[in-house]
């Protein structure tokens, strides 16, 4: 039974002053917490990593000037409400504004949690059309909310309706189930993508500490990976959760050695009511540094942000490339991850 009041949320944990004077605001997305992930939270610890990320404070009342309800102008480039094309390439269809659990840092709150329900057959089919007419488009990702919030036979609908448009389309399944509640997460779900799969499925899954790790969330990734749909993780950098070197370490490695890839490491988006969880770009670099020196280039996620007013997803990366001091013969001088120089030349 999930926990979606205060009240109910005040049996489990002692709730503090910042908690109980929480307001459910206009761009903002309900309390809602599954019986599994309560039952990971350390009710001694009112700051614990877990506690953050799903128990609102009144924090995410204050909005500041420079954010926004959508700063990826997501609206600007949409085809009706559950369409984004915002790159070339790929799209993103919102399968559904309802999540199992909704993470107080969720970066698409202008849309989430507003209780519009799945998209309709029209709207799929009419995303579908779309599709069909621009074979530009290569990839989609299922996503919303969390498109698992389908029933599995609504699902098989869905991604049937996309299949006959498009059997080519390489389709991203984004969904935080396996951290939330991985028990949503069976061999019928994952044999009923299996039926679709004239082009690859990839599972888009959201760690963002080593505790959420459980053996549950691993079990019901490894059905996925188990049955050839490539795991990645896309984590969010969240103040007061995994601002830190060592955390991020051990998560990276717990998802590697679990054959979750680490892929993203996202700096939080400029979301209105979020300003709580972001952490300074210079602190998120001096973390990206040294996590590219104690991983492996598999263990090693992409630090990067999603640009204010739709500006795009660029790398976060430190520059490695001091200056290129002979440019007729192509030589460059370079950085090396521990501050030392070198050089690499062209020829
Ligand atoms: S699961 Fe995703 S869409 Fe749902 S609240 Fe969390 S971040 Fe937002």
């Amino acid at each position: 039974m999930a926990i979606t009041t205060l009240e109910q949320l005040s049996k489990y944990l002692d709730l503090t002053e910042e908690e109980k004077s929480w307001k459910p605001a206009s761009v903002g997305v309900p309390l809602c917490i599954t019986e599994h992930y309560l039952s990971l939270i350390d009710p001694k610890d009112p700051s614990d990593p877990l506690r953050r990320q799903v128990v609102p404070t009144c924090r995410e009342n204050e909005n500041l000037q420079s954010e926004s309800k959508d700063p990826l102008a997501e609206v600007d480039h949409s085809h009706g409400e559950r369409l984004v094309h915002r790159y070339m390439n790929r799209v993103a269809f919102l399968a559904t504004d309802i999540c199992p659990m909704y993470c107080r840092h969720c970066f698409r709150r202008r849309f989430t949690g507003n209780m519009m329900g799945s998209a309709s057959r029209q709207e799929t089919e009419e995303a579908a059309l779309y599709l069909k007419d621009r074979p530009q488009i290569r990839e989609m990702l299922l996503t919303g909310g969390d498109p698992l919030t389908l029933s599995d036979m609504q699902l098989d609908e869905m991604i049937g309706t996309f299949r006959k448009a498009r059997p080519d389309l390489i389709i991203r399944i984004c969904t935080r189930y396996p951290v939330s509640q991985p028990s949503r997460i069976t061999d019928r779900l994952v044999a009923m993508f299996k039926r679709h799969d004239s082009a690859p499925f990839y599972l888009m899954t959201q760690f963002n500490h080593p505790r959420e790790l459980t053996p549950e969330s691993i079990r019901a990734v490894s059905l996925f990976v188990d049955a050839g749909i490539p795991a990645l993780n896309q984590s969010v950098l969240l103040r007061g959760v995994n601002d830190d070197a060592d955390i991020l370490e051990d998560l990276c490695n717990k998802l590697l050695f679990n054959r979750i890839k680490p892929y993203y490491l996202f700096q939080g988006d400029m979301v209105s009511g979020t300003g709580d969880f972001r952490v300074p770009l210079r602190r998120g670099m001096e973390i990206e540094k040294e996590l590219r020196l104690r991983l492996s280039g598999l263990g090693m996620p992409n630090y990067v942000a999603d640009l204010p007013q739709g500006g795009g997803k660029v790398p976060l990366c430190g520059n490695y490339i001091i200056e290129e001091p002979d440019k007729e013969k192509g030589s460059w001088l370079i950085r090396t991850p521990e501050g030392e120089t070198r050089i690499l030349a062209d020829s």
